[in-house]
């Protein structure tokens, strides 16, 4: 059963309706890495090492990698 992803961050190129995250996979990460370049670094579509291990102590420190700024139509 595939795992489903609820998200609210309206803006990533990933997202859809009804708050569901489109991406195939996704990169959680620990905040003190969010700008950490994981595509530059390991070269994964989204952003993805399965190399490495972070300890958070609440939710509220961990951030999502995978976010992409969605493309605006102009
Ligand atoms: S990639 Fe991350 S930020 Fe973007 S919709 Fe999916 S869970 Fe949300």
């Amino acid at each position: 059963m595939p795992t489903i992803v609820k998200c609210s961050v309206a803006n990533c190129e990933y997202w859809s309706e009804g708050n569901n995250c489109t991406a195939d996979m996704i990169m959680v990460e620990i905040d003190p890495h969010a700008n950490a370049n994981f595509k530059e670094e390991f070269a994964g579509e989204y952003g993805h090492d399965s190399g490495h291990k972070d300890q958070a102590k609440s939710s509220s420190q961990t951030c999502c990698h995978t976010f992409k700024p969605k493309k605006q139509n102009k």
